[in-house]
């Protein structure tokens, strides 16, 4: 078996072409503009080019978009009130705040201090609670877009075996509850492993989806899967850089093994990545109907 290939991006681009349209539609109708900011402190190259593909992307699809380009040396009192006026401004709907931020800074109490209602990275305690008792506003991005390449890619989620590899707050965690909801698109029997799972095979083998965070390139060999299984490579690592100094990157699965077992699998690049914006910009536009009490 040569499973199918889970295209990111053709999926994420057909998300997006439905967005343009809701977001043309909710101007012309309803004179509502959502409006996205993203602030970045430092000046971390990978940052940058996230909050620059957010940016264009918030662009092409009609959302009003700001940007703040915050010194490293920003004090923890200065990003606050950035975020309080932010909080207070009508013309914003979503704030993002990229992360990593600098050592010196207290992430969690500056993701915290994020308006609930505006948090679009689904991060907020707020958020990450009312997911967990099934009653969700914002998903983290990530997961997210995994769920949404499981539906579109036509995979029986309901009462499927789901193994995830990686407990993180931003993946393990969120697509474990976002899988187990009682709802469509969801109602699967999840499984969580980690540093500390004692055999680790043994789980990988009985998942009908595998969805693999860990951080590890190839971490995942052909003799760990079962035949048919569907799998998620959430894995970006760098292994490497070509004789003109681009990155080679690998997944946590090792895929061209993986592949010849699995019905179905995510390249690395081009499978989950380009979910990710496209997700942000989706809550950026729900959070815009909330405020304009057409949600
Ligand atoms: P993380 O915070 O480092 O968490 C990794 C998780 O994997 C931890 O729970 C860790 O277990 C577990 N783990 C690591 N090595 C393991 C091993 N050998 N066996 C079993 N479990 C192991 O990572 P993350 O932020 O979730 O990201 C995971 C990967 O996804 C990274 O490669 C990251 O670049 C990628 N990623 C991609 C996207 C995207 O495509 N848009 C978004 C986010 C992340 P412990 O908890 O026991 O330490």
């Amino acid at each position: 078996m040569t499973a199918q290939l889970i295209k990111g991006a053709e999926v994420a681009a057909q998300i997006r072409e439905e967005l343009q349209k809701e977001v043309a539609e909710l101007k012309a109708k309803h004179n509502v503009v959502p409006g996205l900011v993203t602030v970045l402190v430092g000046a971390d190259p990978a940052s940058q080019v996230y909050v620059g593909a957010k940016e264009k992307t918030s662009k092409e699809l009609g959302i009003y978009s700001e940007r703040y380009d915050l010194p490293e040396k920003t004090n923890q009192a200065e990003l606050l009130e950035l975020i309080d006026k932010l909080n207070k401004d009508p013309k914003i709907n979503g704030i993002l705040v990229q992360l990593p931020l600098p050592k010196h800074l207290n992430e969690g109490e500056v993701l915290y201090a994020i308006d609930p209602k505006k948090d679009v990275d689904g991060f907020h305690p707020v958020n990450v609670g009312k997911l967990m008792i099934g009653k969700p506003d914002y998903m983290p991005c990530t997961p997210a877009g995994i769920q949404q390449l499981l539906i579109h890619s036509g995979t029986q989620i309901e009462g499927a075996e789901v193994v995830i590899v990686g407990r993180s707050n931003i993946v393990g965690k969120p697509i474990a509850n976002i899988l187990l909801q009682k709802a469509p698109g969801a109602n699967a029997t999840v499984t969580i492993c980690h540093t500390r799972t004692r055999d680790m095979a043994f789980h990988t083998r009985r998942a009908d989806i595998l969805i693999v965070a860990a951080g590890k390139p190839k971490y995942i060999t052909a003799d760990m899967v079962k035949e048919g299984v569907v799998v998620i490579d959430v894995g970006v690592n760098e292994i490497g850089r070509t004789a003109e100094g681009k990155r080679i990157l690998a997944g946590d699965v090792d895929f061209e093994t993986v592949k010849e077992k699995a019905k179905a699998i995510t390249p690395v690049p081009g499978g989950v990545g380009p979910m990710t914006i496209t997700m942000l910009m989706m809550n950026t536009v729900r959070a815009a109907k909330v405020a304009a009490g057409l949600a």
